[in-house]
């Protein structure tokens, strides 16, 4: 898994340890922590619907 950054100024997430406003970046948490959980939430509906297209379930 790769490591996501976040500017500390732009707060803009990125792969790379410093933005490209120059500024360095800090290792952001994983997306659970998150606080707007709305898209993990869809990414998990969308792998349920994608086993239940598959029989897992
Ligand atoms: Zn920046």
């Amino acid at each position: 898994m790769k490591h996501i950054f976040k500017c500390v100024k732009c707060s803009k997430y990125t792969m790379n340890e410093t933005c490209e406003c120059g500024t360095k970046t800090l290792l952001a948490r994983p997306l659970k922590f998150i606080p707007d959980d709305k898209f993990a939430t869809y990414k998990r509906k969308a792998k349920l619907n994608d086993y239940a297209k598959r029989g897992f379930l």
